[in-house]
């Protein structure tokens, strides 16, 4: 791996588009949209570069029309998944030979691809896939993805010039940034085009090759990042896609020898049950796999008796309902003051009301679908369940209906029992569960949020006194790997908010960062001496 060091263009965050009524990006959306709702197409799996079919079918289906059927995607059994490892360990060699700035290049003309020519297709498929608004997908599927693209190859130059502080007189020192040996496993949730894309293209950069698994939800905006990566120029064999059940996929990749790392965003669940995995087959390898993930969340929100209602009510409603709740840094847990609440109740309520569901494709809908009919029915069932508890009750909302879709009214549940089942429990739905706590105990409330559910991704304070802010800050150390004041928790840029949280949110390894990319590499340190020493007695030894 060449160590030559040039300078990359400084990346600046790629520009969101409105799609504004009249707007040219929104005619050409539209025309795209409709271009790929009326196909119905055949997705192979794609190892080293060639098409694969198994003819072990599923379907992808639109969250919010699940009668539409936009493909069918063949699933990879164990022998497929043999030869995606076995293609990605031989296309290793090659691809991490490669000076670094020939793989940092694909990743940039995927960007210019993305942000140019590719973005209606990225977006559409990630609307119709996977019920985004055409700003959900934007900020998703174009931007955030082109900023992974564009930073990481600046982190990476950064990552690159980190070497030995001092060579004595006559050696030279340095640190070669070598990838893992082996191969990289990429799992992928549903719901971030960008970071699917992410997953597998960090690990690539760093020279890895990879196995990558999608959520069989996001096969079909998976499919149509495949072709752009190829069309970037990424050589066949680096990143080998094999859709299809978790444990069918997942167990054969967790039993091979070669296995260097895993790339992983997801449940809490899914990663835990991965790690043990590994943790049984840990003899079986031949170096100790890096284990990135990134997991669940239940984000909070706490206002302090001085905060702004208004500005509350506006973070709270964009926080746990835009993409209907499905980020895992949406707001699901909030705690109000009592002096706050009748102002804070009356303008919720009408805000919560007044939104807009339905067909992503109507651009006046600030929400869609949730996933599947696996979200649906635990949307619903936690609505229900607050409909009988005596200590929780529906302040807004709770209305379902998967005849067409899977539609679940953002919801508010409100509860008495600051321990209830859906103030601790993630339920990535438009359901968020709030508490009124007494105004005179923020302090005690605060503790409470700390240590009410075993996450610690996001979370957000809003406050005027700059006293009380201190003290957020403070106690809440632990509580969130990405912390607000005074603004809403999700909505992270790369480069300005790196993202990622600990205890039961995952290892924090701040995904689209210098951080992360280090992960993906083995540094070998090389000391060369000049004139190396010819007799193996040192002066002290001398006679006097
Ligand atoms: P999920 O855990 O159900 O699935 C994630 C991936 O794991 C999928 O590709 C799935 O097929 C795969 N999988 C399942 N079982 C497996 C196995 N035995 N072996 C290998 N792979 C297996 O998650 P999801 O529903 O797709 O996404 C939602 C979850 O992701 C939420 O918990 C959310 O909080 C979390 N999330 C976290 C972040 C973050 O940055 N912390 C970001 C996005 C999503």
């Amino acid at each position: 791996m060449s160590l030559s060091i040039s300078k990359v263009p400084t990346p600046i965050n790629e520009p969101v588009k409105g799609y504004a009524p009249g707007s040219p990006e929104r005619t050409s959306l539209k025309v795209r949209l409709a271009q790929m709702a009326a196909e119905r197409i055949d997705m192979p799996l794609l190892i080293n570069g060639k098409e694969m079919r198994t003819g072990k079918l599923a379907q992808s289906s639109m969250p919010h029309r699940h009668a539409h059927v936009l493909g069918d995607y063949h699933q990879a059994g164990t022998a497929e998944v043999q030869q995606a490892i076995a293609a990605a360990t031989d296309a290793q060699k090659d691809w991490a030979n490669l000076p670094w700035e020939a793989r940092a290049a694909v990743f940039l003309k995927a960007a210019d691809l993305l942000a140019g020519p590719y973005r209606d297709t990225s977006n559409a498929a990630t609307m119709l896939g996977q019920s985004k608004t055409c700003h959900q997908a934007e900020i998703d599927a174009a931007c955030e993805l082109v900023d992974f693209f564009r930073f990481n190859v600046a982190f990476y130059e950064r990552l690159l010039k980190e070497q030995p502080y001092v060579s004595a007189p006559g050696t030279w020192n340095r640190l070669e940034h070598r990838p893992l040996e082996g191969f990289v496993f990429a799992v992928s949730p549903f719901n971030f085009t960008s970071i699917a894309a992410n997953l597998p293209t960090a690990p690539a950069l760093c020279g890895n090759t990879v196995v990558w698994k999608p959520a069989s939800t996001a096969v079909y905006s998976a499919h149509f990042l495949m072709k752009l990566f190829k069309q970037a120029g990424l050589p066949d064999g680096v990143i080998n896609l094999v859709p299809g059940s978790g444990a069918t996929v997942g167990d054969p990749v967790l039993a091979s020898k070669d296995l260097a790392g895993v790339h992983f965003t997801g449940s809490t669940r899914v990663f835990n049950q991965m790690w043990r995995t590994i943790g049984n087959n840990i003899d079986l390898y031949r170096s100790y796999p890096r284990l990135v993930g990134e997991t669940g969340g239940k984000d909070f929100i706490i206002a302090h008796p001085s905060a702004d209602p208004v500005a509350l009510v506006t973070a709270i409603t964009r926080g746990a309902f835009e993409y209907q709740g499905q980020k895992c840094s949406a707001a699901s847990r909030v705690y109000v003051p009592s002096n706050l609440w009748p102002k804070v109740k009356d303008l919720l309520v009408a805000q919560v009301e007044s939104i807009k569901m339905g067909d992503v494709a109507d651009f006046s809908n600030f929400m869609g679908a949730v996933i599947d009919a696996g979200s649906y029915k635990t949307q619903k069932a936690a609505i229900d369940q607050a409909k009988a508890a005596s200590d929780a009750s529906i302040l807004v909302g709770g209305q379902c209906d998967d005849s067409e879709g899977y539609f679940v009214r953002p919801t508010v549940i409100i509860t008495t029992n600051p321990g209830y089942r859906t103030l601790c429990d993630e339920l990535f739905g438009p359901v968020l569960t709030l508490h009124v706590y007494a105004e005179s105990k923020w302090l005690e409330t605060l503790d409470i949020v700390d240590q009410t559910s075993p996450y610690a991704l996001t979370g957000a304070i809003f406050a005027q006194d700059r006293y009380a802010i201190q003290q957020g800050v403070e106690r809440l150390r632990n509580a969130a790997g990405n912390f607000y004041i005074n603004d809403k928790p999700t909505g992270a840029v790369i480069g300005q908010q790196p993202f990622g949280g600990a205890r039961a949110s995952g290892t924090n390894d701040k995904a689209g960062s210098v951080l992360n990319l280090q992960r993906w590499i083995s540094p070998r340190t090389i000391k060369e001496t000049f004139a190396p020493p010819t007799d193996y007695r040192y002066p002290f030894m001398q006679p006097e």
